[in-house]
C-alpha cells in the first residue's frame, strides 16, 4: 500500500502492531493459563487507534475488551470488533438497550441504577454486568459489604441483568511500597467472598498489578498501558518481568530550510534569536496536533541527531536548529528511533512532568495514524479525513 495516498500532510505516527502483540504475548506467557486478559482500548487505545490495536490484541491471546464508556464500545462494534467489551466506567441507565443490543458489558454500582435500567430492559434482554467495587481508589465503585450485597441482590431479582464480573481498581499497584495495594487487595477479597455467587469474571489487576502479582489476578486482568510497551511508573522499571517494546512514534518532515543570520529572530514573540549565522528547519506539527507550546526547546531527531526546537511552538508548525544545511524533505523523527538514538515517551513525560500515559492520549486525531504489521504498513486512520465519509 502506498501510504502517501492516504494523506496529505508529513506528519504521522507510526503505530507497531507488532509490538502490541509481542507485548500481549510477552503478558499471556507470565500469567497462568485460567487468568483471561482484558486489553484496555479507552481513548482510542491510549491514542494508538482502537480497532487496530483491539484486533492485534485479540490475535495475540486477549479475551476481551475494556474502554471508558460505552461510546467507545460502539464504535468498536462499528468498525468490525465482535469480542466481548466492558465498559469500565459509569453509563447511563436510559442507555442500556443500546449495550444489550450490541452486546456490551456494562458496569454496575448503585441499587438505584439498577432499578432505573432495570424501566430500560422488556422481555428476553439481558444486559451484563461487572459490579465495581471501590476498595481504595475513591472513584466508582460500592465501598461498604452493605452496599454490595444491596446491589447483589437487586441484580439477581431482576430476570434482565446477569452478573457477569466484579472488579476492584488499585490506587498504587505501581509503586515500591506494596501497603495500600495489599490493602485494597485484603478488602476486596472480603467483598468476593461475601457474594452469594461468585461471578464468571473476579478481576483486579491493571498493568502495574499484572505484570507484578501475576498470582494476585484472581482470572481476570485489565491491560492497558503495557500492552503498548509502556512501564506503568518509572519506579517499576526495574521490576518489569520481561522487556516492553514502545508501539508508538511520531514522525515528520521538514518542509522548509533556510540560514539565519545573528540578530535574525524565529517565531511568535521573536523570543528566539540566533547569535550566529544557523541553520533552522520548519516541521508541520503544532499544538494543535498535540505538540503544545510546552515542548519549547525539546528536542527531535535529524539525520539521527538531535535538534532542539527553538522559538514558540505555533498551533501548526515549529522550527528547529539543525547542525548544518540538511535537505527539506528530510525525516524527522519526534518520538521514536533514528539511526542510535531515540527519544522515548517516558523522556517527553518528564519534560512535561506527566506521565507517559499522557503522551500518546495528547497527540490529536488531526495526525494520521499509521498501522504496522508483519513489518509493513497495512492501514492509515485518519479521524479527520474519514469523518465525513
Ligand atoms: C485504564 C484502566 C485500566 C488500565 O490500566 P493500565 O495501568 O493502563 O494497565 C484498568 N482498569 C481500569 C478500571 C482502568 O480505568
Amino acid at each position: 500500500m502506498d501510504t502517501h495516498t492516504q494523506f496529505f500532510r508529513d506528519t504521522w505516527v507510526e503505530v507497531n502492531l507488532d509490538d502490541v502483540m509481542e507485548n500481549v504475548k510477552s503478558v499471556r506467557r507470565l500469567l497462568p493459563e485460567n487468568i483471561s486478559i482484558f486489553a484496555v482500548v479507552k481513548a482510542n487505545a491510549y491514542g494508538h487507534g482502537d480497532a487496530q490495536v483491539a484486533e492485534a490484541a485479540m490475535d495475540a491471546g486477549a479475551h476481551g475488551l475494556a474502554v471508558a464508556f460505552l461510546d467507545e464500545a460502539l464504535s468498536l462494534r462499528k468498525n468490525g470488533i465482535e469480542s466481548p467489551i466492558l465498559v469500565l466506567g459509569a453509563s447511563r441507565p436510559q442507555d442500556v438497550r443500546m449495550a444489550v443490543d450490541h452486546n456490551i458489558s456494562l458496569t454496575v454500582f448503585q441499587e438505584s441504577w439498577i432499578e432505573e435500567a432495570g424501566r430500560f430492559l422488556k422481555g428476553h434482554d439481558i444486559l451484563k454486568v461487572h459490579i465495581k467495587c471501590d476498595t481504595g481508589m475513591g472513584r466508582i465503585g460500592v465501598s461498604t459489604l452493605p452496599e454490595l450485597k444491596e446491589v447483589e441482590q437487586s441484580l439477581v431479582k431482576r430476570p434482565n441483568f446477569e452478573i457477569e464480573g466484579v472488579f476492584t481498581h488499585f490506587a498504587t499497584a505501581d509503586e515500591l511500597d506494596e501497603s495500600y495495594y495489599h490493602r485494597q487487595l485484603k478488602i476486596f477479597e472480603e467483598m468476593v467472598g461475601s457474594l452469594s455467587s461468585k461471578p464468571k469474571y473476579i478481576h483486579s489487576a491493571n498493568s502495574a498489578a499484572s505484570l507484578r502479582q501475576p498470582q494476585k489476578g484472581f482470572n481476570a486482568v485489565r491491560l492497558g498501558i503495557a500492552m503498548y510497551g509502556l512501564s506503568p511508573s518509572e519506579e517499576m522499571k526495574g521490576l518489569l518481568p520481561f522487556p516492553l517494546k514502545e508501539a508508538f512514534s511520531l514522525h515528520s518532515r521538514l518542509v522548509h530550510v533556510k540560514k539565519i543570520n545573528p540578530g535574525d529572530s524565529v517565531s511568535y514573540g521573536a523570543t528566539y534569536t540566533a547569535e550566529k549565522e544557523e541553520w533552522i528547519g520548519t516541521i508541520p506539527i503544532g499544538y494543535a496536533d498535540g505538540w503544545i507550546r510546552k515542548l519549547q526547546s525539546q528536542e527531535v531527531l535529524v539525520e539521527g541527531k538531535r535538534a532542539p526546537i527553538v522559538g514558540r511552538i505555533c498551533m501548526d508548525q515549529c522550527m528547529v536548529r539543525l547542525p548544518h544545511e540538511v535537505k527539506a524533505g528530510t525525516k524527522v523523527t519526534l518520538i521514536g528511533k533514528q539511526g542510535e538514538e531515540r527519544i522515548g515517551i517516558d523522556e517527553l513525560a518528564k519534560k512535561l512532568d506527566t506521565i507517559n500515559y499522557e503522551i500518546p492520549c495528547m497527540i490529536s486525531n488531526r495526525v494520521p495514524r499509521i498501522f504496522v504489521l508483519n513489518n509493513k504498513p497495512i492501514e492509515v486512520s485518519n479521524r479527520v479525513l474519514s469523518s465525513k465519509k
